[in-house]
């Protein structure tokens, strides 16, 4: 690009500013969507609601990929009406949320999120502000307000365009369109405001960058590194959602990368940071299981956020463990203090879900029986619903040096005998824990990409 047309662009912006809470207004020419990559479901809310009378956009990251050729993982949609009047136009619709109410469309298991424009916690004009803490984090954000106001408290600029069904047009706020060209991560507004407002927008801009291979703006990226210890006052479970979408949605080593290089990662896995800061082995263990997520989600295969959460805190069990084996504790009772204390400590920053946690000790419980039962007692531990996930990890820990005396060869070598197919033939299908289906929120998205849910943010 020539300096001309940089300093040009550069000036155009610095123009364009004072009016970033006006839409420029793109035709199909230029956007470029077509109808053909858009949701027919989310098509048929935002026609329903436009014949009603009211406004109705789709949003964020479905406008954003869309535009920039990739499959949207979910459809979103804004509108001016009130979730209860949504609500009220759909039968195969539901209310969601207490605090921030939103309407989910159901159509089979494609869920069509549809929020009412919300307003920024700031503005003057609103009696029902928005509420902020005393450390600026939006508390409740309930108010509703215009599209100009909803585009103005949207994360990034590239996150801020907005696609009308009736026109064909998309409005795109503070220069979103170009900074989607430029590949430009910006945050709406001013940047220590807004991470104030809502730490893991800070998180956001990473997964975003590491998604998209875009570069993270120099007013957007400068404060992150100060201000990582606010990801200290997120809730837990909020975390654990936000873990899930960072690392297994394909993207899981460049984002664990720069999440390390902005200080982030420790936020969210101290233990492992400490691990990883000092020691080899751990530094290449869980380099080793990002790019084994992301081969297995390349390659159409699950990753369990289990195997994920226990491969990151192994280095941290096998450190405590040796302090418990060090003051004479048997292995496995040291092994079983170890886990129980390792996931306490983990859970102050992430929840994992109980069904997540008993797994994971079973992996963990597993590679000391897969040692002793090599040879007779084979079948015991092949019968074993965790066997494939501990047999995995097995070949995880000798990948990244560790010297197993052939461990992972002999069970490789067992899977090929008569006695395991007959195991495996017979084994029980894994109990379910969830009691009923729920209708999935995507069309396109992979089984783990847990529900991205804006009824989380604050
Ligand atoms: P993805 O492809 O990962 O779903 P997305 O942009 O759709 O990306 P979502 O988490 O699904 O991300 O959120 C939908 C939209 O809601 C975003 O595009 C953004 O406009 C808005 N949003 C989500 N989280 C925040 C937040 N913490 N602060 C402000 N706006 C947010
Ligand atoms: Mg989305």
């Amino acid at each position: 690009m020539s300096i001309v047309n940089t300093v040009a662009r550069l000036f155009n912006r610095k123009a364009k500013k004072a009016d970033d809470c006006k839409p420029e207004i793109l035709q199909r020419k230029e956007h470029g969507i077509s109808r053909r990559q858009l949701s027919e479901n989310a098509l048929k809310v935002l026609y329903r609601l436009n014949t009603a009378g009211y406004q109705a956009y789709l949003v964020g990251g479905c406008v954003r990929d869309s535009m920039l050729g990739a499959h949207p993982k979910d459809f979103d949609v804004a509108t001016n009406a009130t979730p209860e009047q949504v609500n009220q136009l759909f039968r195969n619709s539901r209310l969601i949320g207490r605090r921030f109410k939103l309407v989910h469309v159901l159509f089979g298991r494609e869920v069509i999120e549809v929020a009412t424009f919300r307003t920024s916690p700031k503005d003057e004009h609103n009696s029902q502000q928005a509420k902020t803490g005393d450390s600026g984090m939006i508390l409740r954000d309930n108010v509703y307000g215009t599209i100009d106001d909803d585009a103005m408290r949207r994360d990034f600029t590239i996150n801020a365009m907005y696609y009308a069904v009736d026109d064909f047009t998309v409005r795109s706020y503070a220069n979103g369109y170009q900074d989607a060209k430029d590949k430009l991560i910006r945050l709406m507004g001013d940047p220590e405001t807004r991470y104030r407002e809502d730490p893991v927008r800070m998180i956001r801009a990473i997964r975003f960058a590491a998604k998209l291979d875009f570069s993270i703006e120099e007013k957007t990226e400068a404060p992150i590194k100060v201000m990582a210890p606010l990801m200290g006052q997120i809730p837990a479970p909020r975390l654990f959602e936000e873990v899930l979408k960072l690392f297994l949605s394909g993207n899981a080593l460049v984002t664990y990368r720069l999440l390390r290089e902005y200080k982030l990662f420790k936020e969210l896995f101290p233990l492992t940071e400490q691990c990883v800061a000092d020691d080899e082995f751990a530094a290449r263990f869980v380099e080793q299981t990002m790019i084994n997520t992301d081969t297995r989600i390349q390659s159409g295969k699950s990753v369990t956020p289990y195997y994920f959460f226990a491969a990151l805190l192994w280095p941290s069990l096998q450190r405590v463990q040796k302090e418990f084996l060090e003051q004479g504790m048997p292995p496995q009772p040291a092994l079983h203090k170890a886990a129980s204390r390792v996931i306490e400590q983990q859970l102050v920053r992430t929840s994992i879900p109980k069904r997540f946690t008993i797994p994971m000790k079973e992996i963990w419980d597993m590679q000391a029986r897969f040692e002793k039962k090599k040879g007779k007692k084979a079948s015991e531990v092949a019968e074993s619903n965790r066997f494939r996930a501990a047999y995995d990890f097995i070949l995880l820990r000798e990948q990244c040096g560790e010297n197993l005396r052939g461990l992972g060869n002999w069970w490789t070598k067992y899977q090929d005998t008569e006695e395991y197919k007959h195991i495996a033939a017979n084994r029980k299908p894994e109990e379910r824990h969830t009691k009923k289906r729920r209708p999935r929120r995507t069309n396109r998205g992979t089984p783990n990409d847990r529900q991205r849910s804006r009824r989380s943010e604050p």
